[in-house]
């Protein structure tokens, strides 16, 4: 439930409002708007007789959410989320995001190499997995805390903030020491004990549409994380399984207006995992970003065919460029930027030392 403040209501009046929240056993969540204040209940599962709140001094109407994904409901927030993931950097907004990198981090020279790849070609920020969740127990599983050490270079080389995902929960908080943005893999959308615990880390999270989710529980796992504190949250989708054999994954684009119209989060698009062939990736990358996501995930790689994970989907680095550039054409078109990537932290210093 909402409770809508009036225009220019007190903060005596806000404040009244949620300690009646409190004393009916609920939660409160004041939110300041541009025009007015809201306050969320939070806690109930199911409608609640609203009739105290509502004759209270300053409250102009109730909003009872029909969603039980409240908190990442249109209903709950008419306005766009924009989750800032790093200084200049933010995904729902104007700016379409594009994140680059290989599959998983493989060795510092890979990963450093990749990252100045990214860059060069106009990419806003670096993916690679340290932690890899992978189909069989016998394939490459990522080089750990290594690789989040590696990550950790590769940004400080480039400045492009880092992607990464962390699998469990206990391993979430060192993921979180690196990551600019926690990423929730497909396999996991579904672990309501990693997304409680990146709920209480505060650090963006990306949350990857599992294989056989609906888009309704990929809400329902966003409001996890909300419901913990955390409301930055950028949702993905990745494609699911389908009875068609020809591509990894469907992509399924339908589902970015459709979260647009639900939810006030952002949704960006993975066409690497998508389509899971590389000749694929960047005709389903220029159709989501014309489909209106918020950003795209890709994967590229120096050598993608001696890559340990995904080589047959990542983009050579020259592809990369092309869709980057054809990317912000695409944007343009509708309206939206691809901003520039930013400045590597030694031109900064050269800038600095010159000015
Ligand atoms: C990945 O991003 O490399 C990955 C494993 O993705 P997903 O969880 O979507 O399969
Ligand atoms: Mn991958």
């Amino acid at each position: 439930m909402l409770v809508v403040m009036q225009h220019g209501a007190s903060a005596q009046e806000i404040d009244r409002v949620v300690s009646v929240i409190k004393e009916m056993g609920y939660e409160a969540r004041p939110m300041p708007g541009a025009q007015r204040t809201a306050v969320g209940l939070v806690g109930n599962d199911g409608r609640i007789d609203a009739s105290r709140i509502e004759a209270l001094p300053g409250v102009a109407s109730i909003i009872h959410v029909t969603q039980p994904y409240k908190q990442v409901s249109r209903e709950w927030r008419t306005e766009n989320t924009i989750v800032e993931i790093a200084p200049g950097f933010a995904i729902g907004g104007p700016d379409v995001a594009i994140i680059g990198g290989p599959c998983s981090v493989e060795s510092e020279e890979q990963i450093i190499r990749t990252a100045q790849i990214v860059r060069d070609a106009g990419g806003t920020a670096l993916r690679g997995g340290a932690f890899k969740p992978r189909s069989s127990p016998y394939s490459f599983q990522g080089l750990g805390s290594k690789g989040l050490e590696l990550l950790a270079r590769a940004k400080k080389e480039t400045g492009l903030p880092i992607v990464t995902e962390a699998m469990d929960p206990d391993g979430a908080e060192e993921v979180a020491e690196i990551a600019d943005c926690i990423q929730i893999g497909a396999r996991n959308m579904q672990n309501y004990s990693l997304l409680k615990a990146v709920g209480r880390l505060r650090k963006p999270v990306l949350l990857k549409r599992g294989m056989a989710a609906t888009i309704h529980d990929l809400l329902l796992s966003a409001e996890y994380i909300i419901a913990e504190g955390n409301p930055n949250v950028v949702l993905c989708e990745r494609g699911v399984r389908s009875f068609d054999p020809a591509a990894r994954n469907m992509l399924d684009l339908t589902a970015i207006p459709i979260v647009h119209r639900l939810s006030h989060l952002p949704i960006i698009a993975d066409p690497s995992h998508g389509t899971g062939l590389r000749d694929k990736v960047t005709p389903m990358a220029r159709a989501a970003v014309a489909a209106g996501a918020d950003g795209v995930i890709i994967e590229v790689h120096p050598e993608p065919d001696r890559a340990l994970s995904d080589g047959a989907q990542s983009l050579y680095p020259e592809q990369f460029a092309t869709l980057v550039k054809e990317l912000r054409a695409v944007a343009a078109a509708i309206g939206r930027t691809v901003p520039s990537s930013p400045p590597a932290p030694s031109a900064r210093n050269s800038a600095r030392s010159v000015g």
